[in-house]
C-alpha cells in the first residue's frame, strides 16, 4: 500500500470536521471523541470528511454519513469501541463489504470495518467439517481457502466474492442454492460478540435448562439477554408458531421461530440469533461455521414455457424432483440471449415461442446420476409440442403447465452458460442512466411456491395499475418462492416516493395473505423494517423490541433497523433535495449515458469492484486489489465523485485534495467499464474532471511530456543513441525524480535510430502487391512502436505479409491516446480529427486500419467516438483492429506453415482491449500457430501508460503488477507474451526477466529484458 494512503488514513485532522460530534443534536459534546478512540485501539480512527462520505452508501438506494470509521485489529479494538461509544450514547454499526440492498449497512453511527484487518481464517478442522474465522473473511476467499479439503461454506449469496462472514451472519445470507443448504443460520455454531456494553461473550448451544438458570433479569447484560430469551420461549412460542411464515427464506424479523423450534428439544442456540439481526443485537468478532462437501457433479436442465405464469405455476412440481436450485428467466433476458453475440450458442437452443425459462439444478454424485435426475424432470415436465395437449389430457391435474421444451447441460462449460444467461439480469437492470432506476425496495418477496403464480399476478396487476415499467425485472429463485422484482423509481420525485410506499405497502398485504415474507433474502434495513410490524403483528413487532432492548438497552447498536424507526422514504441517496452541479462543461461525448450525470450517478454500490484476482478475476479494480482500501474502488471514487458534484462534500472535484485523494490513484484501466454490471466507466470520468482541472489549474511539466510524447519521440530517435546515453549517466534519474518526479526506478523508453516509417521505406515498401492481397490495410505505427518499440512494427508488417496482406503505413503516429490519458483533451481531439482526416479515405476505398499497441487500437474503436462525432469517425472506429485481432477475425493466416511450434507461454492481454472484449484474439491466433497458450485471468499489469513512471505511484504500480507477477509464477508455461508496452516494461521486472529472458521461442533466443508480444512470437515462427 502507498505511504500516502496510510498517512491520509491516520493523519487528516485538517479534514476533521467533526472531532467535537454530536449524535443526538443537543447539546453534549464529544470534543475528544477521535483522540479518545485513537488512544483506545490499535486500528485505524478515521473522522475525516472523505471516508465518511466512503461508508456513507451501500448497495442499496439510501444514505447517510456516519460518524467516522474504525478499522479494528482485534476483538479487544472492536469491544474498546463499543465500550466507549456504549458509555456515551454514540451508536456503532459493523459493517463487512457494504452490500447491504435494504440500507442496513449504513447509519449515523461509529463504523467498525471488519474487512481490513480481522479477515482470519483462524482454524480449519476438515474431519468436524467445521471453520472458525474472523468475521471479515471474505466468503469466495474462505471457499478458496477450503477446497483442498473439498469443503465450503454452503451458502451463496451472489455477492459472495466480496461480502464477508460477518456481513452473511448479519444478513442470514443465502442463494441460488438455497434449497439445498437453506440459510446461513444453519451454519453458525458459534460466535464471540462484543456485547452493547463492551462484554466479550461466546455464544453458541446451550442447554434450556441451563439458560434458565444463569437469567438474571437485574443482572449483567449476558444474563438479562438469557432472561429475556428465556421469556419468548415460555410467553412467546404460540403467537411465533401462529405468525411466521412456513418458508425455506424468511429473513425478515428475528430469528424467533428458530428459536421456539430448538427450545422443544431443550437446547438453544443464541450465535443463530445473530444471523438475520442486521448488527443490532451485537457485534461478531468471531464465527465457528459448519461446512458442507462440495457436490460431486452437477447436471443442470432449462426448462421452457409460454410465460412467465406458466414457468411459476410449474416450480411447485419441479420442486417434487428434489433440485438443488430452481432460477426463473423472463422473456427479456430470453430477449437479451437471442439479440446478444456472447449468448449465441445458448440463444439457438431456446424456441422461437419461448418466454420464460426455469434453470434447474441438480447436485449428482456423477455424471451418470446427472444425467438421469435430468432425464428424469424431463420426461414429467416438458411435453413436446404437438403431443402437449394429449400429454396433459392424460395427467390427473389438467391444471398443471408443461414446459413445452427442454435442453440439459452436464460439462462444467455448458451449464456454466446456461447459468451466465440467469446471471445476465442484474447488470441490464442497473445500467440505467435516467433518474428513474431499478430500486430494490420489494424485490426479495419470499412466497409459498403454490402462491407463486398468484403473487405474481397480483404484483403485474399492483405495477400495472401504477403505471410501473417493471421490464427484465422478474427474475429469480423461484425454488424457494423468492421473486426479484425492482420496479423502475424516480426517488428524487415526491410522487414516486409516494408510489414506493404504496406499492410497498400493497405487496406486504398480499404477502402477509399468501403465508409469505417481505424479505426472502437481502433483510429489512431501511427498506423494509417498518413493514415488519404488519408482517408479525403488533405482539411480535413488540417482542422484537423486547429483544432488542435486552441486548442493547440503549438502542445504540445499528438503530432504527429490524424493528425500529426506519421510514423508507428518509436518507435517500436521491431525494427530493438532491442536487447535481458538475462545475464545469464537459468536454466528451456523453450521449450514451444520458449526460456526465446518467454516469457519475451510475454506480448502485453492489461492491464488484472489491473482489480479488483470485476469486473474481476479470480487471476491475486493480487499485482495490493492491491497497485494500475503500478509497480505491471503484465504487469509492464514483461516491466520492457523485459527492462532490451534488455539494455532500466541500470540494470542488476539480481541487487539489480531491484529485489527488480521489482520482489520482485510478489508473485509468477501463476495467471497471467492463466488470461493472452497471459498465461504470471511472477512467471517462477521470478524464473529464482531469481535463477541467488543467482549464482551472493549468498542469505539471510531467503531465505535458507525457501527454507529447508524439512531439518529444522524434528528437529522442534523432539523437538516439545519445538521447537514452542520458539516462545512464550517474545521478540522471535522480534528478528526474526530483524535477519531474519521474520515478528513478523506471528506465525511460529507449529510442531507435531507424524508425518503423524508415524501415518500411528502406525495405522498399509493401512486398505483398495490392493486386495479389487478400485485403489491404493502412498500418498506423504509434508513436512507442514507431520511436521505440520498433521490434513489434516490423514483425506487424511481416506476419501480415505472410497471411497475404498488402500493407500501407500511415504518415501520423499520434493516436491521440497520451494526451487522452493525462487529461488534454483538445490535443487528444485533434489527433482523432487529424488521424480521421488522413484515414477515412482509405477506409472509403475499402481499406482496414490496424495497430500493433492494444490501448491505440482501442483508441480508434472506442475512445475516439467520446472526442468526435459523426460518419467518418464512426467508420474508421468499425474499420480499425488491433492486429491479432484483425489475423483472427478474418481468419488470415490459416494457409500459413508456422512451423513446428510447441512452445508454451503465458498470455497477459491489455486491459484496454479487454475492456472492449478483445483480447481473446491473440490466443486463437497463436494456437493455431502452434503455441500451447495459458490465457491468464489477470488484471492491469499496473503500470497503465505513465501511471508507473511516477514517483508517487512507483510502489503502488508495483504492488498491482505483483498480482500477475504471481500468476505468471504459478503459470505452467514457459514464458509470457503480452501486447501492450506499458505491460511489457512491468513485466521486465527481475522476476520475469528469469522466465522471459531465458526463454528460446521458436529458436530465437531473446535477448532483451522484456517479453515478446504475440505478434512477435508469429514472426519467430516465420524467420525459423
Ligand atoms: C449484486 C448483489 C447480489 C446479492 N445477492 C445476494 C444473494 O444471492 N443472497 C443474499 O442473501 N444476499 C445477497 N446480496 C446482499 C448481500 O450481498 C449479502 O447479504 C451479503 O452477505 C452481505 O455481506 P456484506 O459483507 O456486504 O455485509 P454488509 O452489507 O456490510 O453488512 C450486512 C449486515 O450485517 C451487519 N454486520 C456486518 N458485519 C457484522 C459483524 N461483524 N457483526 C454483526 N453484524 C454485522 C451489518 O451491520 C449489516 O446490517 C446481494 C447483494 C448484491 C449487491
Ligand atoms: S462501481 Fe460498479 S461494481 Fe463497483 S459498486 Fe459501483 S456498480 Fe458495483
Ligand atoms: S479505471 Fe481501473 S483503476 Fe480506475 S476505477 Fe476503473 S477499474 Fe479501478
Amino acid at each position: 500500500m502507498s505511504n500516502r494512503l496510510d498517512q491520509r488514513g491516520t493523519s487528516a485532522d485538517h479534514t476533521d470536521e467533526r472531532p467535537d460530534y454530536d449524535h443526538a443534536s443537543n447539546d453534549v459534546k464529544r470534543p475528544a471523541l477521535v483522540s479518545d478512540l485513537r488512544e483506545r485501539v490499535d486500528g485505524d480512527v478515521r473522522f475525516d470528511t472523505y471516508t465518511r462520505q466512503l461508508y456513507a452508501t451501500d448497495a442499496s438506494a439510501y444514505e447517510e454519513t456516519p460518524i467516522g470509521v474504525v478499522f479494528p485489529t482485534s476483538t479487544e479494538d472492536t469491544a474498546a469501541v463499543v465500550s466507549y461509544c456504549s458509555g456515551r450514547g454514540i451508536p456503532v454499526l459493523p459493517r463487512g463489504a457494504g452490500t447491504s440492498l435494504a440500507g442496513q449497512a449504513v447509519n449515523e453511527a461509529v463504523v467498525l470495518d471488519f474487512t481490513r484487518h480481522m479477515d482470519t481464517i483462524v482454524s480449519v478442522d476438515a474431519d468436524a467439517r467445521r471453520a472458525q474465522v474472523q468475521s471479515g473473511v471474505v466468503l469466495a476467499e474462505l471457499n478458496e481457502a477450503l477446497s483442498s479439503h473439498e469443503l465450503k461454506f454452503a451458502p451463496d449469496p451472489a455477492a459472495g466474492d466480496r461480502s464477508v462472514i460477518g456481513g452473511a451472519i448479519g444478513n442470514n445470507s443465502t442463494g441460488a442454492h438455497s434449497l439445498e443448504y437453506g440459510k446461513t443460520d444453519a451454519y453458525v455454531e458459534e460466535c464471540e460478540v462484543v456485547l452493547a456494553d463492551g462484554t466479550v461473550a461466546t455464544l453458541g448451544d446451550t442447554d434450556l435448562d441451563e439458560l434458565r438458570e444463569r437469567a438474571d433479569s437485574d443482572g449483567t447484560l449476558l444474563q438479562r439477554v438469557y432472561a429475556e430469551v428465556v421469556r419468548v420461549v415460555d410467553d412467546e412460542a404460540d403467537e411465533v408458531r401462529a405468525r411466521f411464515p412456513e418458508l425455506k427464506r424468511n429473513v425478515s424479523g428475528y430469528n424467533l421461530d428458530a428459536l421456539v423450534e430448538e427450545a422443544e428439544a431443550g437446547t438453544v442456540n443464541l450465535a443463530r440469533l445473530m444471523a438475520g439481526s442486521e448488527g443490532t443485537l451485537a457485534v461478531v468478532t468471531e464465527a465457528t461455521v459448519a461446512l458442507e462437501p462440495v457436490p460431486e457433479t452437477k447436471a443442470v436442465s432449462l426448462l421452457f414455457y409460454e410465460s412467465v405464469l406458466d414457468a411459476v405455476t410449474d416450480v411447485q412440481y419441479v420442486l417434487e424432483h428434489d433440485p438443488a436450485a430452481v432460477e426463473l428467466i423472463d422473456d427479456v433476458l430470453i430477449g437479451l440471449a437471442r439479440g446478444t453475440a456472447d449468448f449465441e450458442e445458448i440463444a439457438a437452443l431456446v424456441p422461437d415461442d419461448a418466454q420464460a425459462g426455469l434453470l434447474v439444478e441438480f447436485y449428482a454424485e456423477d455424471e451418470a446420476h446427472g444425467r438421469a435426475l435430468t432425464a428424469g424432470l424431463l420426461a414429467d415436465r416438458v411435453s413436446e409440442g404437438a403431443g402437449h395437449a394429449e400429454q396433459l389430457e392424460d395427467r390427473p391435474d389438467t391444471e398443471q403447465p408443461f414446459s413445452f421444451a427442454g435442453v440439459e447441460a452436464h460439462s462444467e462449460a455448458d451449464r456454466e452458460q446456461f447459468w451466465k444467461l440467469r446471471k445476465a439480469g442484474l447488470p441490464i437492470l442497473l445500467s440505467r442512466t435516467s433518474d428513474e432506476k431499478h430500486i430494490s425496495f420489494i424485490e426479495d418477496c419470499a412466497i409459498p411456491p403454490e402462491h407463486l403464480p398468484e403473487f405474481v399476478e397480483r404484483f403485474q396487476t399492483l405495477l400495472e395499475a401504477k403505471d410501473r415499467d417493471v421490464d427484465a425485472a422478474f427474475y429469480a429463485h423461484a425454488g424457494p418462492g423468492v421473486l426479484h422484482v425492482r420496479p423502475l423509481v424516480n426517488t428524487k420525485a415526491a410522487a414516486d416516493r409516494r408510489d414506493m410506499v404504496e406499492i410497498a405497502d400493497a405487496v406486504t398485504d398480499f404477502v402477509v395473505e399468501l403465508g409469505g415474507s417481505v424479505s426472502g433474502e437481502h433483510g429489512d434495513g431501511r427498506a423494509r423494517t417498518q413493514w415488519n410490524r404488519k408482517l408479525y403483528g403488533d405482539h411480535l413487532w413488540n417482542a422484537f423490541r423486547d429483544l432488542k432492548t435486552a441486548f442493547d438497552p440503549d438502542w445504540l447498536l445499528n438503530p432504527g433497523n429490524v424493528c425500529g424507526d426506519h421510514d423508507m422514504t428518509e436518507h435517500l441517496r436521491y431525494d427530493g433535495e438532491y442536487t447535481y452541479d458538475a462545475g464545469f462543461e464537459p468536454s466528451l461525448n456523453w450521449e450514451n449515458e444520458n449526460g456526465m450525470q446518467g454516469m457519475v450517478e451510475l454506480c448502485h454500490g453492489c461492491g464488484g469492484c472489491r473482489g480479488g484476482q483470485d476469486t473474481s478475476g476479470g480487471v476491475m479494480c486493480p487499485t482495490y486489489r493492491a491497497a485494500d482500501e475503500e478509497i480505491t474502488t471503484t465504487r469509492g471514487r464514483a461516491n466520492l465523485l457523485r459527492q462532490a458534484m451534488s455539494g455532500d462534500l466541500p470540494d470542488d472535484p476539480t481541487d487539489d485534495e480531491f484529485a489527488e485523494e480521489v482520482l489520482d490513484l485510478c489508473i485509468g484501466c477501463k476495467g471497471c467499464a467492463r466488470d461493472c454490471p452497471s459498465e461504470v466507466d471511472m477512467a471517462k470520468l477521470k478524464t473529464e474532471v482531469i481535463h477541467a482541472r488543467h482549464q482551472e489549474h493549468g498542469s505539471s511539466l510531467r503531465d505535458k511530456l507525457f501527454a507529447n510524447f508524439d512531439a518529444l519521440a522524434p528528437l529522442g530517435s534523432a539523437l538516439a543513441p545519445l538521447s537514452n546515453l542520458a539516462q545512464s549517466v550517474p545521478g540522471a534519474r535522480t534528478l528526474a525524480e526530483k524535477t519531474l518526479g519521474i520515478a528513478r526506478e523506471q528506465a525511460l523508453p529507449e529510442f531507435q535510430r531507424e524508425t518503423v516509417h524508415d524501415w518500411f521505406e528502406s525495405r522498399g515498401g509493401a512486398h505483398v502487391a495490392e493486386g495479389d492481397a487478400e485485403r489491404k490495410v493502412v498500418f498506423f505505427v504509434d508513436s512507442y512502436t514507431n520511436y521505440s518499440h520498433t521490434e513489434v512494427g516490423k514483425a506487424t508488417v511481416r506476419v501480415l505479409e505472410a497471411a497475404g496482406v498488402h500493407v500501407r503505413v500511415a504518415e501520423r503516429t499520434d493516436s491521440g491516446r497520451p494526451a487522452l490519458s493525462k487529461g488534454f483533451v483538445e490535443k487528444s481531439r485533434d489527433a482523432v480529427e487529424s488521424n480521421v482526416a488522413e484515414l477515412a479515405p482509405y477506409v472509403r476505398d475499402g481499406w482496414d486500419v490496424v495497430l500493433a499497441e492494444p490501448s491505440d487500437a482501442v483508441m480508434f474503436q472506442s475512445d475516439a467516438l467520446d472526442l468526435c462525432d459523426g460518419p467518418a469517425v464512426e467508420s474508421l472506429a468499425a474499420n480499425a483492429y488491433g492486429v491479432c485481432e484483425y489475423l483472427d477475425a478474418f481468419r488470415l493466416g490459416e494457409n500459413v506453415d508456422w512451423g513446428p511450434t510447441t512452445e508454451s507461454v503465458a498470455y497477459h492481454g491489455h486491459c484496454h482491449q479487454k475492456a472492449v472484449k478483445k483480447d481473446h484474439h491473440a490466443v486463437g491466433v497463436l494456437r493455431r500457430a502452434g503455441y500451447e497458450v495459458d490465457p491468464l485471468d489477470s488484471g492491469c499489469c499496473g503500470m497503465a501508460g505513465s501511471f508507473g513512471y511516477e514517483a508517487e505511484h512507483y510502489s503502488l504500480s508495483k504492488s498491482i503488477g505483483e498480482i500477475l507477477f504471481e500468476q505468471i509464477e504459478a503459470s505452467e508455461a514457459t514464458a509470457v507474451t503480452a501486447p501492450g508496452t506499458s505491460c511489457r516494461t512491468q513485466l521486465s521486472d527481475d522476476r520475469i526477466d528469469a522466465v522471459a529472458a531465458e526463454s528460446s521461442l521458436s529458436g530465437t533466443t531473446l535477448d532483451r529484458e522484456e517479453p515478446p508480444t504475440p505478434i512477435e512470437l508469429l514472426d519467430y515462427c516465420l524467420a525459423e
